[in-house]
């Protein structure tokens, strides 16, 4: 694990801690004078997706991304530590599933 990385997994651990402490708020003061304004399911996607990126660089394919086996970019990690795809990547997941929304909504039913 680089420096980078080292710096990463310390953000990611901070941020378990939070979420976890988030979730043990809603637990104890029920729907009542909470900070928190996520719903539980929020917290645990949050955990997953933290869970799997500190997975990722204990492995070393952090900087991978999942599509096309490039190289995500440090500059995009650091703004977006989960990010498993590359911008590219991303870019076109985001066109795929727009146009699966349009076909969808425009869709005889
Ligand atoms: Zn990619």
């Amino acid at each position: 694990m680089n420096a980078f990385e080292q710096q990463i997994k310390k953000t990611l651990m901070a941020d378990r801690k939070c979420a976890l402490e988030n979730l043990e708020q809603l637990k104890s003061a029920g729907n009542y004078g909470l900070t928190v304004c996520e719903p539980p399911q929020y917290y645990y996607d949050w955990l997953e997706r933290i869970d799997d990126t500190l997975e990722r660089l204990e492995n070393g394919d952090f900087n991978i991304c999942r599509l096309c086996a490039g190289p995500i970019g440090e500059e995009r990690l650091r703004s977006s530590p989960c990010a498993d795809l590359c911008i590219e990547c991303q870019k076109k997941l985001v066109v795929h599933r727009l146009i699966h929304k349009f076909n969808y909504a425009f869709s005889p039913r």
